[in-house]
Formats: structure tokens, sequence, C-alpha cells
């Protein structure tokens, strides 16, 4: 058995030309069990739930309305998102 190494590496383009900028759409899940995962509920104004200092923003996967905005995905690993606008639980793969 022979293998090769140092190909090319495969990098998926999504087109997004904007570097660094991302938006990532989020997996919409059945509601979970209470107490078995964190579960963000935003009863404010708008759609977004959570403001930070990053560069990704993640929209609803159901309906796109964006959720969480200008955030750094390694702060919101395993996280699941209650989306105001559709009432689906978005859950945060990243
Ligand atoms: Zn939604």
């Amino acid at each position: 058995m022979t293998r090769k190494k140092g190909g090319p590496p495969a990098r998926p383009q999504q087109g997004t030309p904007t570097p660094g900028r991302r938006t990532i759409r989020m997996m919409v899940i059945p509601p979970p069990p209470n107490n078995t995962r964190s579960v963000i509920v935003y009863t404010g104004p708008g759609t977004v739930a959570m403001r930070g200092s990053g560069n990704v923003t993640m929209v609803c996967g159901n309906c796109g309305s964006p959720l969480l905005e200008n955030v750094k995905t390694s702060q919101f690993r395993n996280l699941v998102v209650l989306c105001k606008n559709c009432s689906s639980f978005n859950e945060t793969l990243i």
C-alpha cells in the first residue's frame, strides 16, 4: 500500500469572497428535553440573541434570521439557540 503525501489540500469554497467574515447557517434540531442542553432563548427586540466581536454570523437554519452576530465560533460550541422568528431550535455545530 503506497500513499503519497503533500498533495494540494482540498479547500471547499462556498462563494464568500469577503475574507474573514462568514455566515453560517445553523442546524435545526428537535426541541431538546429539559436540562439536557444549554438553550438560549432571546426575547428582546430583533432576532439577534448575542453580538460579539468575532467574524461569524450564525443564522437560523429554517428561516435565515440572524441569531448570533459577529461571534467567534469557538465561543459557541454545542449550544442551542431558539429562533425568535420561527421558534426553531438551532444548534451550533462548529
Ligand atoms: Zn428561524
